[in-house]
């Protein structure tokens, strides 16, 4: 019996050369080649009469040689040869013809006279049909090629299918399987063990079991995945926080200008609760633009303050945070609250008389960017944190929060809908709670996709909503070095349009290479309403409120995400006039019109994000890998949603209980030394 960690060269027919190649796959043990899952499978089960078979649909079909194999060899210029094999076999509804192109050796194990299972598909039409290399072996022989469910493998140059399927075949043979999920856990979710799992995951005797065993080895990789996050969040929830009295919200919500929903109202809940419970909240609101996250912020920081701690609100931006500070400043002087904006603009002894006051517990809330905590800013009792629209409030951030000696309350705030169970994952030691209600009344922005023969309409579109004293932004992909003309970038096509386009109007232009400062100047400009038009990267995503602003127009929208082009498009429909946003794309690919078009259909930003997700996998989510996500061999994100959820609800079980077993915890510990297991 070979061990599991031995390496692939124990297994007969696998040298040094083979080893590299395997190598090359991430296959070094036998334990890797166990795991080593096929791609896809090619059901090779249906067996039909040769008059029932149908072109281009393969199928198994058993039949009789009726002739002795022909070998043809035609003479190709350069001395080569084609060379085919021709063959005819029936069966009691029909006769066939076979072609063998370059395998005369093995069709010529074909015997007149015999009975074999062929698996192929028909070729031709009503002149008559006839099938190429088809796969086959004697009738009374057990399916191996045909009447079989084949896997496929991924594969490097070099190594074939099928010299990885029995390479695969003979480990199996060698060394036994250790069970990674516990007994109760196979039984609560009906998963077959794991030896059975990996056998028909590598030589499916059914459809039915090979279903089975999928769902056991997604189930599992999500299982490991889930107890190791477990296992994190256990080790951050030793700090402990003051609980605090949340029973006095009533004054908050009598002197709000408006009702909350309902799923604001659940948020609030949720983070009092928090608020309640001796321990230091994380926590991640995710809510779709517009859906109301301030409110939710200030009901938690009003809960704060009432309990005489203070709050720190970072904004990405200065101009976002002066944003903030303005309406919030209006409710909470109503409320006896005390605000104060710090940002880095205010002259240095403006500054360091806040920060005094901030030290002696003058204000019960700061809002500013993430400067508030790197700087050094003292407080006199820091209770809440909130970082507002922040896909990730990194470590960085995290070490700074906790360098400050005390463990505040952390509210992170993320305007990108993310299903609800990819989240849980991307912020695996958060807690999440979803807005997904819009406040009542709000008009959708009409969206359209149009292509460059719209081009003059949609000039005199911009034109007309200039002169009716709207804005319009107007996005440019990023273009990367190297990449085409056509591409419409935004300096160029800024020049273009102020210069020729539309000489009368004033055209401000914002990327990502400006400065921070200037990149902020032009955006209040903007919102000043002293241009007519911004072209704009993406770098507009993060949430300034333009309400005059009642254009987007997305040029070569089909380089955008899903959900980045819905991030964009809650730019505008701020304000009470009618909002339209534009996609301008001349891609005719129907797959990629269907996708924009999808877009033009809703405007639920977590339908938007499913759909990314679905279209595009989880990989390119975010447009990048950088959001952390492992890649998971077996499951996908799209697809095994609600076994992910199992497989976490049973992973918090298991690791609360407390009685790890010890395959899944080394499984775990693999885990977090080997993948891209970079969480946050
Ligand atoms: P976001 O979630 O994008 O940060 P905001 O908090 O900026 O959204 O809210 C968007 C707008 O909706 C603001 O003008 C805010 O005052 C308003 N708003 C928030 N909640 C409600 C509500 N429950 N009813 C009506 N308007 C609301
Ligand atoms: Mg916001």
């Amino acid at each position: 019996m070979a061990q599991a960690t031995d390496s692939i060269r124990v297994l007969p027919g696998i040298g040094p050369k083979k080893a590299e190649l395997f190598a090359k796959l991430g296959v070094t043990t036998l334990a890797d080649l166990l795991r080593f899952y096929p791609r896809d499978y090619e059901d090779r089960t249906r067996l039909l009469p040769i008059a029932s078979l149908e072109a281009d649909s393969p199928a198994c079909f058993i039949a009789s040689v009726v002739t002795n194999p022909q070998t043809y060899r035609i003479p190709k210029p350069g001395g080569r040869h084609l060379e085919y094999t021709k063959v005819a076999v029936a069966d009691h509804t029909g006769r066939l013809n076979l072609t063998f192109f370059n395998a005369s050796y093995t069709a010529g194990r074909l015997q007149r006279g015999e009975t074999y299972c062929f698996y192929g598909a028909l070729t031709g039409d009503f002149l008559g049909y006839s099938m190429t290399n088809p796969l086959f072996e004697p009738a009374d022989a057990a399916g191996t090629v045909t009447r079989c469910i084949m896997p496929i493998y991924p594969l490097t140059a070099g190594l074939t299918n099928k010299q990885v399927l029995s390479a695969v075949q003979a480990a199996m043979a060698r060394c036994g399987v250790t069970e990674t999920l516990p007994d109760s856990v196979r039984q609560t979710y009906s998963l077959c063990d794991a030896a059975y799992a990996l056998r028909e995951v590598h030589m499916p005797s059914s459809a039915e079991a090979l279903e089975a065993a999928l769902k056991r080895l997604t189930f599992e990789e999500f299982y490991v995945f889930s107890a190791a996050l477990a296992l994190l969040r256990a080790k951050r929830t030793v700090y402990t926080a003051p609980p605090m009295n949340t029973g006095r919200m009533a004054v908050f919500y009598d002197t709000l200008p408006f009702t909350l929903t309902g799923a604001q109202r659940r948020a609030v809940e949720e983070i009092l609760s928090d608020f309640r419970s001796g321990r230091p909240m994380s926590r991640l609101v995710q809510g779709d633009v517009g859906s109301g996250k301030t409110m939710v912020a200030a009901a938690a920081a009003y809960c704060a303050a009432n309990n005489g701690r203070q709050t720190a609100l970072m904004a990405p931006t200065e101009i976002l945070a002066r944003q903030h500070f303005d309406r919030l400043t209006l409710l909470f002087s109503a409320l006896g609250v005390r605000c104060a904006l710090l940002t880095g603009s205010l002259s240095p002894a403006k500054k360091k008389e806040l920060r005094q006051k901030l030290a002696d517990g003058e204000f019960d809330l700061v809002i500013g960017t993430h400067a508030l905590l790197t700087e050094s800013t003292v407080f006199s009792d820091l209770g809440l944190v909130i970082a507002d629209e922040q896909h990730r409030f990194g470590v960085a951030q995290r070490a700074a929060l906790l360098a400050k000696g005390q463990q505040p309350h952390l509210l992170i705030m993320s305007a990108t809908p993310i299903p609800r169970t990819l989240a849980l994952l991307l912020y695996g030691d958060l807690d999440v709670s979803i807005i997904d209600e819009l406040p009542p009344g709000r008009l959708p922005v009409e969206t359209y996709l149009v292509d460059e023969r719209y081009r003059v309409r949609l000039n005199g579109f911009i034109r007309r909503q200039a002169e009716e004293g709207h804005q319009t932004f107007i996005v440019c992909p990023s273009i990367e070095e190297g990449e085409t003309e056509s591409l419409k970038a935004a300096e160029q096509w800024a020049r273009t349009l102020r210069d020729s386009v539309f000489p009368q109007l004033r055209v401000a232009l914002l990327h990502g290479k400006m400065k921070g400062a200037e990149k902020e100047a032009v955006m209040e400009a903007f919102a000043a309403g002293e241009y007519d038009i911004l072209v704009a990267t993406t770098v507009i995503e993060v949430g300034v409120d333009v309400p005059n602003a009642t254009l987007m127009v997305v040029e070569n929208a089909d380089r955008f995400g899903l959900s980045q082009l819905h991030q964009l498009r809650g730019r505008i429909g701020r304000g009470g006039a009618k909002s339209y946003c534009i996609l301008v794309s001349d891609n005719q690919s129907a797959e990629t019109r269907a996708r924009l078009k999808a877009l033009c259909a809703t405007s639920d930003g977590f339908r938007i994000a499913e759909e990314d997700l679905k279209l595009r996998g989880p990989g390119d989510f975010f447009g990048s890998r950088q959001h952390g996500l492992p890649a998971f061999r077996i499951g996908n994100l799209a697809e095994d949603l609600e076994l992910l959820k199992q497989a976490q609800q049973a992973a918090a079980e298991t690791v609360s209980g407390g009685n790890m077993p010890e395959s899944l915890r080394s499984a775990v510990e693999n885990l977090l030394q080997n993948s891209e297991f970079a969480m946050n």
